[in-house]
């Protein structure tokens, strides 16, 4: 019997949740390389805290950057798979399982509450490496249910952010969902020489960077969903939307009054930022 069969037939997880007495926090977490999932740096390390300062989830749900589907699904398996959704990177990497189990019943659930669009159960994902890279750092014991909910790429960046809305109710029964992405994402602008040693960031990222935060604590939401329209260094930025879209996620969850701090906000390589952002 592998590893994985023997700790997760520990404890599967089908019951509804009940509400809590507390509201869970929203993130959005910068990604970056998959070398953070096993890699014990900076931002890794902050992930790692960071889930120590919140109340331990009953469940994570997570907008992975990384499922990019046409229509919305949601994992619906019993024990998701660890899936290795890159290459060129060293066996070590492609070594890592993380058998945290997922949670059936939590995923009809969340289909009945969004009614903007038909959500699918699905039972053919698992859990990518925009999920697995950071949540093993925060939850290495991987005994909490992780479930993902794709991004829907056939739909503009204002319905994913009202879609997000409809899931509020998750975060009363002590679900944690989190976007996994990066604000700024320019894979094909990369400074390769400067990915080791001091953050480095070219003009336009930082400035991007400054505006992306600016926005969000003033919570002008509207600006960030027409992002298209803050200019050229919008554009560098956001080549290709799904980076950015779990970020539209995390603010359409953001309460009326919640407060909004951010972490790991570094640039990496001059194109990419791992600028975090906690709400709530
Ligand atoms: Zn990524």
């Amino acid at each position: 019997m592998s590893g994985i069969n023997t700790l997760a037939a520990f404890k599967s997880f089908t019951e509804i949740l009940p509400e809590q007495n507390y509201l869970l926090p929203v993130l959005f977490v910068g990604h970056g390389s998959p070398m953070n999932g096993i890699e014990d740096n900076e931002f890794s390390k902050r992930w790692s805290t960071m889930a120590k300062e919140i109340p331990t989830p009953k469940a994570v749900l997570v907008i992975s950057a990384h499922w990019f589907t046409k229509g919305t699904s949601i994992t619906a398996m019993e024990f998701p798979i660890t899936i290795h959704d890159f290459g060129g990177f060293p066996e070590a990497l492609n070594q890592v399982q993380y058998p945290a189990p997922g949670n059936p019943a939590l995923a009809k659930e969340t289909v009945n509450m969004v009614h903007s669009t038909q959500v699918a159960l699905n039972h053919d994902w698992g859990l990518d490496h925009g999920t697995w890279t950071i949540i093993r750092h925060m939850y290495p014991d991987a005994n909490i249910p992780i479930l993902q909910l794709s991004i829907d790429y056939t739909k503009g960046p204002a319905f994913h952010y009202e879609l997000a809305k409809e899931l509020y109710q998750l975060r009363k029964k002590g679900v944690l969902i989190m976007g996994s992405g990066n604000m700024v994402h320019n894979l094909r602008m990369v400074a390769w020489d400067k990915l080791d040693g001091p953050a480095y960031g070219y003009d336009w990222a930082l400035q991007m960077n400054q505006t992306f935060k600016d926005l969000i604590l003033n919570r002008d939401h509207p600006s960030l969903i027409q992002y298209q329209q803050l200019g050229k260094e919008a554009l560098l930025a956001i080549p290709t939307p799904e980076h950015y879209l779990p970020l539209l996620y995390t603010l359409g969850l953001q309460g009326e009054k919640e407060p909004v701090v951010f972490f790991n906000d570094k640039p990496v390589g001059g194109s990419l930022t791992m600028t975090s952002v906690k709400i709530g």
